[in-house]
């Protein structure tokens, strides 16, 4: 699968070398079997074309645009949306509208004693609704410290 190629794919999961960085939970493996129980015609396409109006909405606002083709409908590229997820903010996650505000919840994750922050991206179609979460990120710097090259912003 080919990666995104805006700002949110730096947060992606692999270094050039295929391995994982640390503090990032990567759940490809259960967006394929969910792509091939479809394809095995055991799930049906309202099944898993079923994402929340409000993630659309945010999909098609603040999305990041990748080259990956939706593997369902096969029309569009999904793009990405990040949630974060922490103290003080809402229980339905905050979506992330400019790279500068990943940076922002980067810096208070670094200073805060309330509890942790973690990232969900999540991949959306835009077209036919499919939507899957891609990987979970710490965004701690205990587990970031770990890997081994910091993002930089290209956008
Ligand atoms: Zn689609």
């Amino acid at each position: 699968m080919a990666r995104g190629k805006g700002w949110l794919s730096a947060l992606s999961l692999t270094d050039d070398n295929g391995h994982q960085l640390g503090g990032i939970v990567d759940h490809r493996l259960t967006r394929r079997a969910l792509i091939n129980e479809y394809r095995r015609g055991r799930l049906r396409r309202d099944q898993v074309c079923d994402a929340h109006p409000e993630l659309l909405r945010a999909a098609r606002n603040f999305g990041d645009e990748t080259i990956v083709k939706c593997p369902i409908c096969v029309e569009d590229n999904v793009v990405l949306v990040t949630y974060v997820f922490g103290p003080r903010l809402p229980s339905h996650g905050r979506c992330i509208t400019k790279p500068t505000e990943l940076d922002e919840f980067r810096r208070i994750a670094r200073t805060s004693v309330a509890g942790d922050y973690t990232a969900y991206v999540v991949e959306a179609c835009r077209s036919c609704g499919w939507h899957h979460l891609l990987r979970t990120l710490a965004l701690n710097p205990e587990r970031e410290q770990r890997a081994p090259r910091r993002r930089s912003a290209s956008r």
